[in-house]
């Protein structure tokens, strides 16, 4: 009996473009579905844009536009990003819709109608310019654990730290620069721990990958807190009901998103159940395919809320690690933060989508998209074993054949071998292990490839009296390059496209196996195109210049540079800072940046050249203190060797600013 199956990606976030960290996931969704719809199961795949929230409405606000004509423009490229690459959504919606809007309000009622809602006073920074209050990610300041600058309210970069935002030191606001003020507001809760049973049993029934069982452990054992799910005006969501001024925080309406794409989708093709799917008892399959790094909400929140609105709970969450390039984090100053719209300019989608189906297991590893193995496997795979057996046989047949393909297929072995696989494969692409499958029907293109080295049709082509014999060959490899599409056809839809149209008939995974003889077919084009390191180039610089272009306003109104990679405080524990009294400062004779510095640190005296004069006079730097890297190899410089160097902020010019400890620090104390 026919499965019945219900699908989602995880809902971009409607802020940004879609890249091909993003594609990871869609592209591995999108082999699931396109196999189980290949198989025969009902399966809809939804997905949409998340759109509501703080960052949404700042960004509109910069730009100048409402949310909603920034949603709109969003929408767009997201849809086109992911019809690029051939992702086969049955609907991609929004969650600023009325079905979701609907959805939202009916579980948070249900929620406190059955106990599981709380509310109380809370204080939270509030910006007194803005007059609004501020999100954890919007409050800046020092961290209160090792005192590193400029660190998020939630955590710090830093050393790793988490805390509130109150416990920031000098805290500012993101947006506008103030100091935030602390001020007490109603918020409402989602009481979590009342379902710390519920989610227990549902692990227990495998919808959580064993690798993440301990992750989920770790937050049983320091204990479920209740779930903060409002926010306050001004803020872009829905207006809880019966609560003025108050909106659902953007994460309670994200994945209720789910349910609005679906219910959407059903009222617009009629003949789906959406209450099948979604009922307390329903014998449905629902999947959510998702990141690591949004677990704690898929696996606590989601069908926490869900169960508590009596709704079912998803089967399975299906999760995946980050894509690295080149074995790195992407980068937008490497030019490897590649967007959807940038990589599909220059390659087609099937390039991406198999390599990442060559690269994916059901495991939550990273995946590296080394580029240069892109090109060779992709070549080597797709044009030298797959497309290639078509190209080295199929003229025969157009040309000395009257493109009619031979009466029966021989090499009985061959075609028992590749019906054989067929079992490997489907295991294969139900696990979501496509690297198996992958690497299973490359050994079968080899068979394929070996046969027609082995028989030589070109040579067999020159032999009039070899005739029947090349008519066969040419017919039985071409019903192995059949057989590799279809097994492929999941992975690359429009290649398989391509060949079916050449081949005059549509693959199904039912007459994988069916010989095709006898049969017209079409006159052969080239299918599929070697690719080229100078491509990857192209591609390379063309996201350096999206960069360039490109560049976000930033939150706040200054030139911002760039983060460092992160480092850990082993790291910098190796940079030894020392505050030093400058005791003299001369100008350089021919130099004309630099003032010459003697520093004192208490135990001994340096002698650095500091590139400061844009900004400073040599008598004015006398006396005062700052502070120096101690540690830093001595350099030969055009005017003398510097033993050190002094720290200043700013972009240069007028703009440089020398640091200055607060009074009481002495020369030589080492800052920590
Ligand atoms: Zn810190």
């Amino acid at each position: 009996m026919a499965r019945k199956i219900f699908v989602t990606c995880a809902l971009p976030y409607a802020n940004g473009s879609i890249h091909l960290g993003h594609m990871l996931e869609h592209i591995q969704a999108d082999i699931w579905v396109r196999y189980q719809r290949l198989k025969g199961n009902e399966i809809h795949f939804v997905c949409a844009d998340d759109t509501h929230g703080t960052p949404v409405m700042i960004k509109a606000k910069q730009l100048g536009i409402t949310p909603e004509e920034m949603l709109k423009s969003v929408a767009a490229e997201h849809k086109a990003d992911f019809s690029g690459f051939e992702i086969s959504f049955d609907n991609y919606y929004s969650t600023h819709s009325p079905e979701n809007q609907f959805f939202s309000n009916a579980i948070y009622n249900k929620l406190k109608e059955r106990g599981y809602i709380a509310s109380r006073k809370i204080s939270q920074l509030f910006d007194p310019e803005k007059k609004m209050f501020l999100p954890d990610r919007f409050v800046k300041g020092t961290c209160p654990k090792c005192k590193a600058a400029d660190q998020y309210g939630d955590n710090c970069e830093a050393c790793g730290a988490t805390y509130s935002p109150t416990e920031l030191i000098n805290p500012y606001s993101a947006i506008s620069g103030a100091k935030p003020e602390l001020k007490e507001t109603e918020h409402f809760f989602f009481d979590l721990p009342q379902f710390e049973g519920v989610l227990k049993d549902w692990i227990k029934t495998g919808a959580i990958p064993d690798e993440m069982a301990n992750k989920l452990n770790e937050w049983f054992d320091s204990g479920l807190q209740q779930w903060d799910i409002s926010r306050d005006a001004p803020y872009f969501g829905f207006e809880i009901p019966d609560q003025p001024g108050k909106y659902f925080y953007v994460w309670l309406d994200a994945p209720i998103g789910y349910l609005g794409s679906f219910k959407n989708y059903c009222d617009r093709v009629k003949n789906v159940d959406f209450e099948d799917y979604i009922k307390k008892d329903s014998d449905c399959e629902m999947y959510h395919f998702i990141g690591k790094d949004i677990l704690y909400f898929h696996s606590l929140f989601w069908p926490a809320m869900l169960n508590g609105a009596e709704y079912r709970m998803p089967t399975k969450l299906f999760i995946h690690g980050y894509v690295t390039v080149n074995g790195a984090k992407m980068s937008k100053s490497k030019g490897t933060f590649i967007k959807a719209a940038t990589f599909l300019k220059h390659f087609p989608a099937e390039t991406l989508r198999y390599y990442y189906a060559a690269k994916s297991n059901a495991k939550i590893d990273d995946l590296d998209l080394n580029l240069e193995d892109f090109i060779a496997r992709v070549n080597s795979d797709l044009v030298n074993k797959v497309v290639n057996l078509a190209s080295r046989t199929a003229n025969f047949i157009n040309r000395k054949f009257a493109n009619k393909l031979a009466a029966q297929l021989t090499e009985d072995q061959i075609f028992s071998e590749f019906a054989n696989a067929n079992e490997t494969i489907e295991t294969a692409y139900e696990g979501r292990e496509y690297a198996k499958a992958v690497r299973e029907i490359m050994r079968l293109a080899d068979i394929a490839n070996k046969y027609v080295d082995d028989t030589a049709p070109w040579v067999l082509a020159k032999d009039p009296d070899k005739s029947e014999e090349l008519h066969q060959v040419c017919t039985n490899a071409l019903n192995m390059f059949r057989i590799l599409l279809t097994y492929l056809k999941p992975i690359i839809p429009s290649l398989v496209k391509a060949g079916e149209d050449f081949l005059g008939l549509e693959l199904t995974w039912e007459n994988a196996n069916k010989p095709l003889i006898a049969a017209e077919i079409n006159q052969f084009k080239p299918l599929f195109k070697r690719i080229e390191q100078k491509q990857v180039d192209e591609m390379i610089k063309e996201s350096k210049e999206d960069l360039a272009k490109a560049a976000p306003k930033p939150a706040v109104e200054n030139k911002e540079e760039e983060l460092a990679p992160q480092i850990t405080i082993d790291d910098f524990a190796k940079i030894d800072l020392r505050v030093a009294r400058i005791v003299k400062a001369e100008h350089v004779e021919g130099a004309e940046k630099l003032i010459s510095l003697e520093l004192d640190l208490g135990f001994e005296q340096r002698h650095v050249f500091a590139g400061i004069k844009s900004a400073y006079k040599p008598e004015d730097l006398v006396g005062r203190l700052t502070v120096m890297v101690a540690n830093l190899a001595p350099r030969k410089m055009k005017f003398g060797v510097s033993e050190g160097m002094v720290c200043a902020a700013g972009p240069g010019g007028k703009d440089i600013f020398l640091l200055s400890p607060d009074s009481g620090a002495q020369p030589g104390m080492r800052i920590h």
